[in-house]
């Protein structure tokens, strides 16, 4: 009897910490779940890079500092549950009162992680303030299943730890959200590297004026195979974040001068906010063929979050290639009309939200008449994105701009439809 009970203590305790392990956890808490009518905290918690604390200091000094933080998490906690789940991971949960108020005590359970970690830790001669990032999630009296409520802890955790050390992170239906949507496109992307189903789709942008074709701005989508279109705006974002960008970077290159030279005309791509301070994209930016004319476009977000730098990365360019510069998204940023001259710009993209309400909207009118005439004395040409409607294109002419883009004129196309266009242009 005695052993038996000495070998479920062993399955389910901790004896470094002397706390519940995860199994022991799992069968205590949804125990208590089972029972309580009131809502519950459940935390989460990650130390920062103890596998480099364990290298540096020593296992003896690891299991140390893990006692350590076990104690005071019992300490602050009392009432609580506390368990080692992992090697350097905690978990904690904490019944309210019926008349607790739950935002209140979350921030109470939030200050109280925090001031666990707060304290430094004295061992020897040495002195170490840990940091940590921890999920946390409210456990209301609907929700009893502990393993989704542990799914959704972790996804919390997994984003805290994302950024910088002691953030903690709430579980909500948003989170899931965005996480779900991210690790959608990180597989979508991922599969459209091996199968190469990246392509290219070209809206194209014409004279004001005249209405001629004047070039074709590249706009990436995902195709799969069973025909469904992505895009960009379900994986960019974690497409210039991952590993992959560089390929994909230098195959969209490839493409858009391989089309350029085939059709004879401008094409424009978008450059992102990561390859654009990357040293080995603006060598590679140097290599390309520079009878081929393309535009490079750049957000103004990226023009202006460090200016001083993308100063000189555009000089740069601008000696190094044949590459024209575009300003994309132009105006919505806080702006910019004290630097722009200070860019080697060859163009500014008037934003949609310009273009949207020129018609209706006298003030965004005479704002837009400023920017192409303050563009036009820099010696810089504009294009207006997203028009789709006549007015729209008429007040354009009137005030002088260069160009225009948008769906009255035509859509992002596919290649044949491209091609199909341009031949149509060169007959007329
Ligand atoms: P963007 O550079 O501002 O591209 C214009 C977007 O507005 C395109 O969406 C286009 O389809 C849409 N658009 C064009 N005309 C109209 C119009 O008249 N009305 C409306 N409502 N929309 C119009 P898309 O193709 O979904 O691209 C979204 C964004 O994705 C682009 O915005 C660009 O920032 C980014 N992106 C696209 N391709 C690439 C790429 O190859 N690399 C990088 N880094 N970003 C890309
Ligand atoms: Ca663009
Ligand atoms: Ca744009």
């Amino acid at each position: 009897m005695e052993l038996q009970k000495e070998i479920t203590k062993l399955q389910n305790y901790d004896t470094l910490t002397n706390t519940l392990n995860l199994s022991g956890f799992f069968l205590i808490v949804s125990e208590r779940l089972k029972e309580i009518k009131t809502p519950a905290l459940l935390a989460l918690i990650d130390i920062r890079d103890f596998t480099s604390i364990n290298k540096t200091f020593g296992l003896n000094v690891g299991d140390f500092l893990l006692k350590e933080v076990a104690d005071r998490l019992n300490l602050v906690f009392p009432d609580g549950i506390v368990a080692r789940v992992a090697s350097d991971e905690f978990a904690i949960y904490k019944e309210l009162n019926s008349k607790d108020k739950v935002e209140t005590e979350l921030v109470k359970f939030m200050d109280k992680i925090k001031s666990v970690f707060e304290q430094p830790i004295y061992f020897g001669d040495n002195i170490l303030t840990l940091t940590f990032n921890a999920g946390i999630t409210v456990v209301s009296s609907e929700s009893k299943n502990l393993e989704s409520i542990y799914e959704n802890i972790s996804i919390a955790l997994a984003y805290a730890k994302k950024g910088v050390e002691n953030i903690i992170e709430v579980f909500s239906k948003d989170l899931e959200e965005k996480v779900k949507r991210t690790s959608f496109a990180k597989r979508l992307i991922e599969k459209a590297i091996n199968e190469n189903l990246f392509t290219l789709f070209y809206q194209p942008f014409f004279n004001c004026k005249t209405l001629k074709l004047e070039g074709f701005e590249a706009l990436v989508r995902i195709k799969d195979k069973d025909g469904t279109i992505y895009t960009p705006n379900v994986f960019i974002d974690v497409l210039e974040n991952s590993k992959f960008l560089v390929e994909y970077e230098k195959w969209l290159l490839n493409e858009i001068m391989d089309k350029s030279k085939k059709w004879n005309i401008p094409i424009s791509f978008n450059a992102s906010s990561n390859s654009f301070k990357n040293q080995e994209y603006i060598n590679y930016l140097s290599s390309l063929d520079n009878k081929i004319s393309l535009i490079m476009e750049i957000t103004e977000r990226v023009l202006m979050k460090e200016p001083e730098k993308t100063i000189d990365i555009l000089n740069k360019i601008k000696k190094t290639t044949a590459l024209k510069i575009a300003v994309d998204d132009f105006g919505t940023e806080y702006s910019s009309l004290k630097y722009i001259k200070d860019f080697s710009i060859d163009e500014i993209k008037i934003d949609i939200s310009f273009t949207r309400e020129i018609v209706e909207n006298k003030k965004t009118q005479a704002l837009v008449k400023t920017i192409i005439t303050l563009a036009k004395d820099l010696g810089m040409e504009t294009l207006a994105e997203g028009v789709e409607k006549q007015e729209q294109l008429e007040i354009l002419r009137d005030l002088g701009c260069d160009y225009v883009q948008g769906f009255l004129l035509g859509k992002p196309l596919p290649e044949e439809e491209a091609e199909k266009l341009l031949s149509r242009n060169l007959l007329s």
